[in-house]
């Protein structure tokens, strides 16, 4: 289970500059999924709207986690201190406080990748009783990637690349906790980002251009959240990786 926390529109969330936190949690949580659905048997489900058009009350994505039965829960975030440039900055995991074994493991298991993806100050793992980490009774951890309004973390939160490598980077570490391995059909695609895109002219379909680039429907949809499954537009561009 994971959320991209917040909506794009969703009221402060956002840089001095005006980028939205959204943006950036939807970078890491796209890359994250993007490579724990490359391990045998995992699933993710996003609880939130992936096209951020839509606040899901957090009651709303707890529910949806447990109804779907999830196994753990992952939160992605980042951080504000007072909405003005600073020197501040860094990276932290959440688990609620007294966390059970298991959400305790879980923020272990995670923050260390977190730390490496970013590359930014190691603000460790705190407690807090934020409703997405203490409503349900699986793993929960909520991670903070770095502060929007940090001119350090900034840097790092508008290379896509970077968050989409801390993405991935923590669905190997959970994939290495829970004991996961990958598949072997996909295993040979690993962590290379091709950056292909497809003019969408007409006839074509996400099944038959999942078949051209050898890439899942799935994935098309995780790389166009704005265009699937609204549209496929002639002359569009679609992102293959
Ligand atoms: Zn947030």
């Amino acid at each position: 289970m994971a959320d991209a926390g917040h909506a794009i529109n969703t009221p402060g969330k956002r840089s001095p500059d005006g980028e939205r936190e959204w943006m950036f949690n939807n970078e890491i949580a796209s890359g994250f999924e993007t490579r724990m659905i490359q391990y045998k048997d995992a699933k993710v489900e996003r609880v939130d709207d992936r096209t951020g058009v839509v606040d899901v009350p957090l009651a709303e994505r707890v529910n949806k986690a447990v109804r779907l039965g999830g196994k753990a829960y992952i939160s992605f975030h980042h951080n504000a201190y007072l909405g003005v440039w600073g020197s501040h900055g860094g990276t932290e995991t959440f688990t609620k406080e007294n966390p059970s074994t298991a959400s305790l493991a879980l923020a272990n298991a995670v923050h260390p990748a977190l730390v490496k993806g970013y590359g930014l100050k190691d603000r460790g793992i705190k407690h807090t009783n934020w409703h997405v980490i203490n409503h349900h009774h699986m793993p929960a951890v909520l991670i903070e990637g770095g502060f929007m309004d940090s001119t350090t973390d900034i840097q790092v939160l508008r290379n896509k690349d970077k968050l989409r490598t801390a993405g991935a980077l923590v669905a190997d570490a959970i994939a290495k906790h829970y004991s996961l391995v990958l598949n072997t059909t996909t295993a040979l695609q690993t962590t290379k980002t091709m950056n292909r895109t497809h003019k969408i002219v007409p006839g074509d379909t996400l099944w038959s251009l999942s078949q051209k680039y050898n890439v899942s429907v799935k994935q098309l949809e995780i790389n166009n959240p704005e265009t699937i499954p609204h549209n496929l537009q002639i002359g569009g561009l679609l992102h293959i990786d």
